[in-house]
């Protein structure tokens, strides 16, 4: 089985779900905004890159998003 890639989450219409272990913030992104290659498989980015979007840390985890609508939507509904 190969990795998800960014163009597999946006052909799904998901966004791609970043969170730092570094300070603990998260968010949902379309994934094809970072710039980054559409073949690039979802996991490789948080270790790509630093993502300013949570901090800048370096310690970033890169999943498809966790809920429809991302985690802060998901949030919001519950709260
Ligand atoms: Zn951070």
């Amino acid at each position: 089985m190969t990795a998800v890639t960014l163009d597999d989450l946006a052909r799904e219409r998901k966004l791609l779900w970043l969170w730092c272990a570094g300070c603990g913030r998260e968010r949902d992104v379309d994934p094809l905004s970072l710039g980054l290659a559409g073949d690039m498989p979802v996991p490789d980015v948080g270790k790509r890159i630093s993502v300013r979007l949570v901090g800048g840390g370096r310690a970033v985890t890169s999943a498809p998003e966790l809920h429809p609508g991302g985690v802060t939507q998901y949030r919001e509904r519950i709260r």
